[in-house]
């Protein structure tokens, strides 16, 4: 039988079945429910025609991959990027599953998306586009079966022009997405979630490693992407005293050469413009002063760059760091390295991480990887409790959601902790794996609940 090639899912769903190894070895029964997970429950591909600021028909391929319902609706978020296909949605899909239950709240695992590109489109093209994709996804989704939300591409606005049209196709105003602005259902801290959520996590990393006291003051911090994820885990590293050395988009990085690196003022400016779909030469450009206080790298990310630095945080897409770029960190004395991203590393760069774990004589040796699907799950953990505030016809305040998330991550960050110190504290290795803490940990909360519901026996 010929297979289909699908090599972003076929390496997250690698990078999960090897960890796994050592819970299979003593649990050897789950090797059945390895092998049902890993189909998604249903695949809808469609359709979507719009019409474009010339009164053209324009026709995109649309998406969603409800991969697992065993612990709640489908949830996760809509891509919008030119690159979109089924193998990057399934693989993203995948990841959604374990991270999910890794918030310990009922969402299953799913994901969605276009192969369109809103780079160069109007406002007015955005929402035809918008309304044209939910005419059909609006069949396939409900506040008990689907629940989307944001990803690359997709942010309040798009999440906005969503709901409407969902609204308008059925009669009915409810959760149907998450993400929402707050006049309408939205939570307070979603936008924010999935950065502070980083920090969150990596704050446990450091206290674990250097002492409860120690936190974020004066560590030089790389992180790339300057989207939503790497703004607002820029602005906590910021608030917490920590450095941010760089920001990154598709077209290069920019790389702060002062000694207080990026300022809240500088994230400020970012934000509107990476919505405008504006690079970040622009913004480097715009004054004098901006272009002698950053450096710009042309068609580089920011890993290699540095010769001195403490944590990464990739946050702008899979694959983001290659064996080489994780050999440059190792070399700049990078101790943390924690996925805003999903799948930021590849598998070859999360051996090089991996290895300096297993081979060190004291955690200080250690390059300390966490994945995505644990790090970076305060985005998703917000959207299950704006799914909360919705049942409820609620809405908690500002202070009450980021409490909440913080409880979540220090929960998710315990249980890979545990799991991975069951799993893989090696005789002589000085910390335990993350990646596998989390995926063990991940998969048996989704496999037994799968086996309770009949899904294997
Ligand atoms: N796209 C985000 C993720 O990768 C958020 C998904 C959601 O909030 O449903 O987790």
């Amino acid at each position: 039988m010929s297979r289909v090639s699908e090599p972003e899912f076929e390496q997250a769903l690698n990078e999960l079945t090897s960890t796994l190894a050592p819970f299979l070895e003593k649990n050897p029964s789950y090797e059945k429910a390895l092998k049902i997970v890993q189909i998604p429950e249903r695949i809808i591909t469609f359709r979507v025609v719009w019409e474009d600021d010339k009164g053209e028909a324009q026709v995109n391929r649309g998406y969603r991959v409800q991969f697992n319902s065993a612990l709640g609706p489908y949830k996760g978020g809509l891509r919008l990027h030119p690159s979109v296909n089924l193998s990057i949605l399934k693989f993203l899909g995948f990841e959604q599953i374990f991270k999910n239950a890794l918030t310990g709240l009922s969402i299953g695992g799913g994901k969605g998306g276009c192969d369109f590109d809103p780079k160069g489109k109007t406002d007015n093209e955005i929402r035809k586009f918008c309304y044209a994709f939910m005419q059909e996804l609006s069949r396939h989704i409900g506040p008990l079966t689907d629940v989307p939300a944001g990803d690359i591409g997709v942010g309040g606005r798009e999440v906005g022009f969503l709901f409407g049209a969902y609204k308008k196709y059925t009669n009915s105003f409810s959760g149907i997405l998450t993400g929402k602005g707050l006049s309408f259902g939205g939570s307070h801290i979603r936008p924010e979630a999935t950065g502070y959520g980083l920090v969150y996590y990596v704050s446990w990393m450091i206290k674990h490693v250097e002492g409860a006291e120690a936190g974020w003051k004066g560590k030089k911090v790389l992180i790339s992407g300057s989207g939503n994820v790497a703004q607002y885990a820029a602005e906590k590293v910021i608030a917490l005293g920590g450095v941010v050395l760089s920001l990154s988009d598709s077209k290069g990085t920019l790389l702060s050469t002062s000694p207080e690196g990026f300022t809240n003022a500088d994230i400020a400016a970012i934000g509107p413009m990476k919505v405008a779909h504006k690079s970040l030469t622009d913004y480097h450009q715009s004054t004098s002063e901006l272009k002698s206080k950053f450096t710009y790298h042309a068609g580089a990310r920011p890993w290699a760059l540095v010769e001195k630095a403490d944590v990464a945080l990739p946050s702008a897409t899979q694959n983001e760091i290659s064996e080489d770029e994780a050999k440059a960190l190792v070399k700049a004395g990078v101790k943390y390295v924690a996925e805003g991203s999903n799948m930021g590393s590849t598998q070859e760069a999360i051996d090089v991480f991996e290895a300096t774990r297993t081979s060190a004589k004291a955690v200080g040796d250690v390059v300390w990887y966490a994945p995505g699907k644990a790090s970076n799950a305060g985005g998703v953990a917000v959207s299950g409790l704006e799914m909360s505030q919705n049942s409820a016809r609620i809405q908690w305040t500002r202070e009450e959601v980021d409490e909440k998330l913080q409880t979540i991550m220090e929960k998710c960050y315990n249980n890979c902790f545990e799991t991975g110190s069951k799993y893989t504290k090696e005789t002589g290795s000085a910390l335990p794996s993350l990646v596998a803490g989390a995926n063990i940990a991940g998969f048996v909360l989704v496999a037994d609940a799968m086996k309770a519901q009949g899904d294997w026996w």
